[in-house]
């Protein structure tokens, strides 16, 4: 199960991909209150919510190093 690497909980990957409906476009459209995903460096990154997202994302760097990977 992926972690957070904002906030090191683990996230459910099903719950963070369950669509809630789809765009007039043809795009999914999830609930981030059940989590949420952000393709960064190559990799899907899951986050607990938008919060934890916002939050690595400005400062990604912090947040990989932590993961020691
Ligand atoms: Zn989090």
């Amino acid at each position: 199960m992926p972690k957070d690497p904002v906030c090191s909980k683990e996230i459910d990957v099903a719950a963070a991909r369950t669509t809630t409906g789809t765009t007039r476009f043809g795009a999914a459209e999830v609930d981030p209150r059940a989590g949420t995903r952000s393709f960064f460096n190559g990799q899907w990154y899951y986050f607990c919510g938008l919060e934890c997202r916002t939050k690595f994302l400005a400062t990604p760097q912090t947040y990989l190093k932590q993961a020691g990977s």
